[in-house]
């Protein structure tokens, strides 16, 4: 696709924030667990691409990040190794879905990542799938368009990680089927398409559920192509002492 390796090295990136933690040049110098540098492998990935370079160690550090970069630079791993990695970091005792109530079970994950369209959600499953395997991290998907009773199903067996539009994950929310009070990482990926659909005030509704437990306990990350007012409005509402990535020359 539109990774264009021997051209790495030309492409401007800017990074500001406080104490930002310096990139990887390659995936051996960048701490992630066995079961995930094995992934790494599988995929056949021989180096990290440059959004990547930046943002693995950045997110691996814990901190909130606003990036902005074009599309086919490799942003999907970008947010999914440190996702998967914080996640198997801190498993925690508690299950990742609630004692049934009758029929009803409601699934706790981790780590929500948002994203426009049910094209863009299924690719995003997929490779985050190739990423978490052999990692017992499970991860689900949740989108409009389709009828629920396969991805409640789906739900019901527990997820760590859930990728969803916002619509749909509104509409579980409601029937009580999926909690956001465990969430500690969010991704919104392709965040300015998101605004572009109107998806504003869902995403608000979806973060303000998460804040509700215990405000600034998530880290959060905003990935877009473009950087127009939106989405710097966004930036400053949902994220705290970011770091500011831009790969590339990026419009407004
Ligand atoms: P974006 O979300 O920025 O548009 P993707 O995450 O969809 O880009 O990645 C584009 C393609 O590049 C995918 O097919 C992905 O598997 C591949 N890819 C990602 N990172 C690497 C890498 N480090 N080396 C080789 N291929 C990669
Ligand atoms: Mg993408």
């Amino acid at each position: 696709e539109g990774i264009n390796f021997d051209a790495y090295d030309d492409i401007p990136v800017e990074v500001s924030g406080l104490d930002v933690p310096p990139p990887a040049t390659t995936f051996e110098g960048i701490d992630l667990e066995e079961a995930l540098n094995q992934n790494i492998q599988r995929c056949r990935f021989v180096k990290p691409t440059p959004v990547q370079r930046h943002a693995i160690p950045i997110l691996l550090a814990g901190r909130d990040l606003m990036a902005c970069a074009q599309t086919g630079s490799g942003k999907t791993a970008a947010f999914c190794f440190p996702i998967i990695s914080g996640v198997m970091r801190n498993r925690r005792q508690l299950p990742t879905k609630g004692p049934s109530d009758g029929d009803l079970t409601t699934t706790f994950p981790r780590a929500l990542i948002l994203s426009p369209t049910r094209e863009l959600s299924s690719q995003i499953l997929g490779e985050s799938k190739k990423f978490a395997y052999h990692t017992g991290v499970r991860v689900v998907v949740a989108y409009g368009g389709t009828p629920i009773g396969h991805q409640l199903r789906d739900l019901e067996k527990g997820a760590e990680i859930i990728v969803a539009t916002p619509g749909r994950l509104l509409d579980l929310l409601e029937r009580a089927r999926v909690s956001l009070k465990e969430i500690k990482y969010l991704a919104l990926d392709e965040a300015d398409r998101m605004l572009d659909m109107g998806f504003e005030p869902q995403i608000r509704k979806i973060v303000q559920q998460m804040d509700m437990p215990q405000p600034g306990l998530r880290q959060t990350m905003l990935f877009s192509a473009t950087f127009p007012q939106e989405i710097q409005r966004l930036a400053s509402d949902f994220l705290s002492n970011y770091v500011f990535l831009t790969v590339g020359r990026i419009g407004s």
